[in-house]
């Protein structure tokens, strides 16, 4: 007879051996060259072609992991990760992680497990408190904020019932207006994907220009709004950057509510980086304005020390998230399903990983006001590195400061833009390879712009202060 699983024995060497191995990894990440070292297909040449027909011992697996997965991982638990934005698989959230798997719980239903949807409910309605938003939220996680984007949007199109989309979808309806959906130029791709995925169309999905701090500009969205009634289109939603990807500018939620409101859209705010920045006192206003909005998406998974994946979305309206997704076969009939939450009514999957088992266990291992202080820490450092680009001749800022992050660019006196590009390039290119930091650039004004984005836990002022000696030397090499 073969064996069902791994033997007790067999679990318990394996489970040392892993946990000696995490316990290591999490008590220095900085050991390991931060960005991996190796060329498109050097992994896989690895790998054997085909799967193994017998049985393999977790000891010949773990090898394997170490010798030959390793080397080709990029560290984003590496204190000298600065690249997009930088996260964080915390030790609590790795814990449960572990026991997230071990319990493989599916929460679609109440039923399927009701502490990983009761939980869920109230980690999020912690977080929401965290974020200073008042009562009146429902929360929901998903995988990531594309997915949280998308389903706000399917909610924005569902919040009109008079289009009938649910039913008669999109295609071959004259009697439909066009619709559109307002973000500004510097808002994340998610939403073009989401304009693309409900049929929206992507030239539907209008960017609204920026003013000199890349922030939407109101007048600008509602002369777009007023252009496309007078020609008969219909403004379904607005989605609303706090923490802009390129920047992390944050555009006036206040005054774009208004607007809003006013043309009878929806609004989605995507504060997917910046939104746990709420958390520290001294930046509450960051959210200022989103009482006003319909939907509202935050990354734990970005900027909150859990690790990925871990989107929270909320809503002020979820009957209509609900009416857009709710489907219930008879082989999902729960007797109890009118008086609990069931998560498969609020997004297209039916499964569910219990996910909020490393959200609770990040806010208690840390604290509110723990995590409060460690993003403080950040923001503090990156003020700092900031200051250092300022004062440095040849060096300049790119944009404000904003947050954990830094967008710079070297820029000798003298030296044409064009040729600063293929400089920053290489500076950038010199840094990376350096296995002791890893930064990513954008493009600000056609300009190619480096970033500097502090968010891992681990990450200390002598980081920072290295990369910018790599960055320093780099550029007179
Ligand atoms: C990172 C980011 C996203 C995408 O997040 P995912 O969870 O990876 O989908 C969306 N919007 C903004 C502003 C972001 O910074």
């Amino acid at each position: 007879m073969i064996p069902l699983d791994l033997s007790n024995r067999q679990l318990h060497a394996a489970l040392e051996r892993v946990t000696a191995w995490i316990e290591g990894y999490l008590g220095d990440p900085g050991r390991f060259p931060v960005l991996a070292q190796v060329s498109p297909g050097a992994v896989a040449a690895r790998l054997p072609a085909s799967p193994p027909d017998e049985a393999e011992s977790m000891d010949a697996i773990l090898d394997d992991f170490e010798r030959v997965l390793l080397p080709g991982v990029t560290h984003w638990n590496h204190p000298g990760f600065f690249a997009y934005f930088a996260t964080t698989g915390s030790a609590p959230g790795v814990m449960a992680e572990m026991l997230t798997a071990a319990l493989n719980v599916n929460a679609m239903l109440w039923k399927t497990s009701p502490a990983a949807t009761e939980l869920e409910q109230r980690a999020l309605d912690w977080l929401r408190q965290m974020l200073g938003l008042g009562t009146g939220w429902f929360g929901v996680i998903n995988d990531t904020a594309s997915i949280t984007t998308l389903l706000a949007l399917a909610a924005a199109r569902e919040a009109k019932p008079d289009l009938q989309v649910r039913v008669r979808g999109l295609a071959g309806r004259p009697d439909l207006p066009v619709l559109r959906v307002y973000a500004s130029e510097q808002a994340h791709s998610s939403v073009d994907k989401a304009a693309i995925t409900l049929g929206i169309g992507h030239e539907n999905c209008v960017r609204v220009p920026v003013d000199e701090a890349f922030r939407m500009r109101p007048d600008a969205l509602a002369s777009a709004i007023a252009a496309d009634r007078a020609a008969g289109r219909l403004p379904l939603a607005v989605v609303a950057t706090v923490g802009t990807t390129s920047t992390g500018s944050v555009d006036p939620v206040s005054a774009i509510a208004e607007i809003s409101a006013g043309a009878g859209a929806w609004l989605h705010v995507d504060a997917s980086y910046a939104g746990t920045a709420a958390i520290v006192p001294e930046c509450r206003d960051t959210l200022a304005g989103v009482e006003r909005a319909d939907s509202l998406v935050v990354n734990p998974h970005k900027w909150m020390f859990t690790p990925i994946d871990l989107s929270a979305m909320f809503t002020r309206r979820p009957d209509v998230l609900k009416r857009a997704f709710s489907l219930v076969p008879d082989y999902l009939v729960t007797a109890e399903q009118d008086e609990v939450v069931n998560l498969m009514d609020y997004g297209v999957q039916l499964g569910r990983r219990f996910r909020a088992l490393k959200l609770w266990m990040v806010i208690r291992a840390f604290g509110v006001s723990g995590i409060a202080e460690r993003l403080r820490n950040h923001m503090a450092m990156a003020r700092d590195f900031a200051s250092w680009v300022e004062r440095e001749p040849g060096w300049v800022l790119a944009a404000p400061p904003m947050f954990s992050l830094v967008c710079f660019r070297c820029a000798p006196a003298g030296l044409p833009p064009e040729d600063a590009d293929v400089l920053n390039q290489r500076v950038l290119d010199r840094v990376n390879a350096s296995g002791r930091a890893y930064l990513s650039h954008t493009r600000l004004h056609g300009r190619l712009v480096l970033r500097l984005a502090i968010g891992n836990l681990r990450t200390e002022p002598r980081h920072v202060a290295d990369a910018w000696s790599l960055l320093r030397d780099a550029a007179r090499a």
